[in-house]
């Protein structure tokens, strides 16, 4: 069986076909520039590149485009459409209206339209990538795999913010979460890797990247996750302010003469490591200056680490103990300093870390980083949010 899976943006789509016998990719690539002048297709296969450079207007154009590319004699990995079994489609929000993989129908895309306005960055690109496969190949199945179903089961207490019950059930609004597809990956991998059920596991996964967040699994389910009703909250990040008390937002924005759209933009894309250092979002940039001596990088530094313990340390008490920590995601795999910022000082917890073991070079592979007498084990798992969104759709059919 072949999954195709769609992550689709609002001038991107990324794409990957996995053969689900061997959960290998067979091609996989991006399209760029959806949209605008200078469209693009990188595909990759046969352990090679291909470039297309082709204007695409619109994301039925860049699909056409990856199937004629995916059947292509010299780039293509398949004969035709016919082997691709199903499409899974990567959707960031799932409001109440969704609580697991659905598959996709007149139904389902009307009630997609009616929760779009709940990621406004995110699920209206969704939509059109789904809308452009249903053009493209009428007939195939295919699902709405989402972001927020692995959160689907915290309890109510966890979920809801404190705000009037009505307006919680008119509006829909409370705690959602993201990157759940990552947060089941590399959970279930570290169940898997240690030869134990996850039932019977307490995790905390740290899925920190561009964009950060943490999640307490217990038994196999979240029982709770830092981002929020958006992906603004929680730890701060690349460029978001993560967790603020809001009476500050609102001073922030008379101040600076903002509307309350402008202040949301302002702390979605302007503030966390690169708004406090004013150096970068790039966590490799903000090594190399604070490195070199500068104050504000090793601040920024200091303030994700430390947010991130503080989100273990409450997690341990909602969890009742701790067996797993996982990082994963870019800086999660990569950053030995912010992997030992983030457990240093839980000695006291049983979290100790093996600093020798922590400086590994990335392999794509599991490493255990923990000392041989913690009683929590510390684990880097390379996540595939891919590979759980082909899982899911093939599981749905
Ligand atoms: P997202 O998917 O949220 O855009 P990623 O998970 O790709 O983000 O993480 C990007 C972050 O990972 C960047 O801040 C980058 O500096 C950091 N990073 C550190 N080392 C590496 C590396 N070797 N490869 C890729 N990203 C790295």
């Amino acid at each position: 069986m072949k999954i195709l899976v769609i992550n689709a943006g609002s001038s991107s789509l990324k794409y990957q076909l996995i053969n689900m016998e061997t959960e290998e990719v067979v091609a996989k690539g991006t399209c760029e520039r959806i949209g605008i002048d200078g469209g693009k297709l990188t595909h990759k296969a046969h352990g090679e590149t291909f470039v297309v450079e082709q204007e695409l207007p619109t994301h039925t154009d860049a699909i056409s485009l990856v199937l004629k590319e995916l059947v292509d004699e010299k780039a293509g990995v398949i004969s035709s459409m016919d082997e691709i079994d199903a499409v899974g489609h990567r959707v960031v929000a799932s409001g109440e209206a969704f609580k697991k993989t659905t598959l996709v129908s007149d139904e389902a895309m009307k009630k997609m339209d009616e929760i779009a306005e709940l990621a406004p960055l995110h699920n209206p690109a969704a939509i059109l990538g789904v809308n452009a496969c249903r053009a493209v190949m009428p007939g195939k199945k295919m699902a709405l795999v989402f972001d927020t179903s692995f959160h689907a089961t915290m309890p109510e207490y966890a979920y809801l913010y404190a705000v009037d019950y009505d307006d919680y059930k008119k509006y829909q609004v409370r705690k959602y979460g993201a990157h759940g597809t990552s947060h089941k990956f590399v959970s279930q991998a570290a169940a898997e890797y240690l030869g134990k059920d996850p039932a019977e596991l307490k995790i905390i996964t740290c899925h920190l990247g561009n964009g950060s967040s943490i999640s307490a699994v217990k038994g196999g389910k979240c029982i709770d996750t830092s981002m929020g009703f958006t992906p603004l909250a929680g730890v701060p990040m690349g460029t978001r302010s993560g967790d603020i008390d809001y009476a500050a937002v609102e001073f922030l924005c008379r101040k600076k003469g903002l509307s309350m759209a402008e202040g949301l933009n302002y702390l979605n894309k302007k503030c966390g490591m690169l708004g406090v250092s004013g150096v970068s979002s790039d966590f490799r940039d903000l090594a190399a200056a604070a490195d070199g001596g500068n104050k504000r990088a090793q601040l920024a530094l200091d303030m994700f680490a430390y947010s991130c313990k503080k989100y273990v340390g409450a997690y341990m008490a909602a969890l009742g103990g701790l067996d797993v920590i996982v990082f994963t995601a870019g800086v999660g795999e990569n950053t030995p300093s912010v992997r030992a910022g983030v457990v240093s000082g839980l000695e006291a917890f049983g979290v100790k870390l093996d600093y020798k073991k922590n400086q590994y070079k990335n392999d794509g592979a599991v490493h255990e980083i923990s000392a041989d007498d913690s009683a929590v084990k510390i684990l880097v798992i390379p996540t595939n949010e891919e590979l759980v969104i082909a899982r899911e759709t093939a599981a749905l059919l």
